[in-house]
């Protein structure tokens, strides 16, 4: 298979770096590119420029605010936006529900909500882990109850992700007890306004607040709220797993974090030598470029041909693995060059936050969840373990 871009590909990229280049805005480059994570004005800003140009869910129909383009645009978009350190397209709204209510939806769902994710008029955010139920999903008990048109639903979820941040929620929920604990779970849009609805902090190792309990009490749903058929929602969740594959790898971020990596080192000095011409620095950054090189062509390999990806079950688990894994390595090289320094609180003068280790050590605390989210490293290993071993 030729992985060498076409002229059309090269010409899409280029068009894709100008725009980025003349219409990011200045300070949120500046802030991730130290690592920081986005804040909500940030991706809410990106969004919505993004989503003018028709680039913000390229892969949906143009019909519903996408722009109709195949995988290898959207590889692009995603790789050339990783690496000039701007947001991404908020992945719950457009890697998540979009694929599940463009393939389950009604017509009416779509016609309401698409265009709403699309220009993150509507944030949403994931329900589905409960302190019950990670890795073992099908374990949920957050229950819905049948009340004439609505569903009135009970429960707790965990971790969720910018709960705080968000206007509704997608949620597993159980609908009904079953022989087999996958059926019987329903796949529900829930606004986070309804009564009963309430959410707790969780505060992170890395001293942020990204995380959130949501709690459910006596909410009532419509059913015209219920996305797919009623006790089918295991199949909405697996395939918006599936969907989330073209975003698994983090390939584009892994160039821009070992990049960074580089222009720290330029800068930092031991007498009169720079840590960038170091020889042992120097190998780790070849080593770690020719992980993420490989890490890459295997992420193209697989989205590009179905064929190879269908003949290598659990391919997506490959990529889960290195692709967090790769992260981790370089925060924590980051997280080294930056040494005592990036541990110390910052000066009142200037903007701290633009500091260039400012963010290194929440950032290394942060990627230690990597290896957890998205199915964790051994849930991975346990599925390679069973498709391609036997
Ligand atoms: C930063 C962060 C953000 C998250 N955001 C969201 C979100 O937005 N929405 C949401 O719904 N969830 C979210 N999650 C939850 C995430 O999906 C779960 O943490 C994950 O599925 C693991 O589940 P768990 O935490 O219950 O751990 P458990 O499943 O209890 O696992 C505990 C340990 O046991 C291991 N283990 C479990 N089963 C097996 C097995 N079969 N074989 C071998 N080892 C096993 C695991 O690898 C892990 O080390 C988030 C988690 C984190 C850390």
């Amino acid at each position: 298979m030729d992985l060498k871009p076409t002229p059309s590909q090269a010409a899409f990229r280029e068009e894709v770096r100008a725009f980025i280049r003349d219409r990011l805005p200045e300070d949120i480059r500046n802030r991730l590119r130290r690592g920081h994570p986005p804040r909500k004005e940030d991706t809410v800003a990106w969004h919505r420029i993004l989503n003018e140009r028709g680039w913000v869910a390229p892969h949906w129909p143009t019909e519903y605010s996408g722009a109709g383009l195949g995988i290898e645009e959207r590889l692009i978009l995603l790789d050339e936006m990783a690496r000039a350190a701007a947001p991404m397209p908020l992945g719950f709204n457009i890697a998540m529900l979009g694929p599940v209510l463009l393939r389950y939806g009604t017509e009416e769902q779509k016609r309401f909500f698409l265009p709403k994710l699309a220009n993150l008029d509507l944030w949403f955010c994931q329900g589905f882990s409960e302190p019950n139920a990670g890795s073992d999903l099908a374990s949920l008990r957050t229950r819905a109850v049948r009340d004439g048109d609505h569903y009135v639903v009970d429960g707790q979820k965990i971790w969720t992700t910018s709960a705080h941040h968000a206007d509704w929620i997608f949620a597993l929920v159980r609908t009904e007890q079953s022989a087999r604990k996958q059926d019987g779970i329903s796949f529900l849009l829930i606004d986070m306004k309804s009564p009963g609805v309430s959410i707790r902090p969780i505060v992170s190792i890395d001293a942020q607040h990204h995380l959130n309990e949501v709690f459910f009490d006596q909410v009532r749903v419509p059913v015209t709220q219920l996305v797919g058929e009623e006790g089918r929602g295991w199949d909405c969740a697996k395939f918006l797993l599936s969907s989330e594959r073209a975003t698994i790898a983090n390939v584009g971020l892994c160039w821009e974090r070992l990049d960074y990596a580089r222009e720290l080192a330029a800068n930092i000095y031991n007498g009169a030598a720079r840590l960038l011409d170091d020889p042992k620095l120097q190998m780790e950054l070849a080593a770690l470029g020719a992980e993420i090189r490989a890490l890459e062509l295997t992420n193209w390999r697989f989205l590009l041909n179905p064929d190879i990806a269908r003949g290598t079950p659990g391919f997506a688990s490959v990529l889960k693995l290195k692709g967090s894994e790769l992260i981790q390595e370089l925060s924590a090289l980051l997280a080294r060059l930056s040494g005592l320094g990036g541990l110390e609180r910052r000066p009142a003068e200037g903007d701290a936050s633009l500091h260039p280790y400012a963010a290194t050590a929440s950032r290394y605390f942060f990627h230690r969840a990597t290896t957890i989210f998205g199915g964790s490293s051994e849930v991975q290993k346990d599925i390679l373990a069973k498709t391609l071993l036997g």
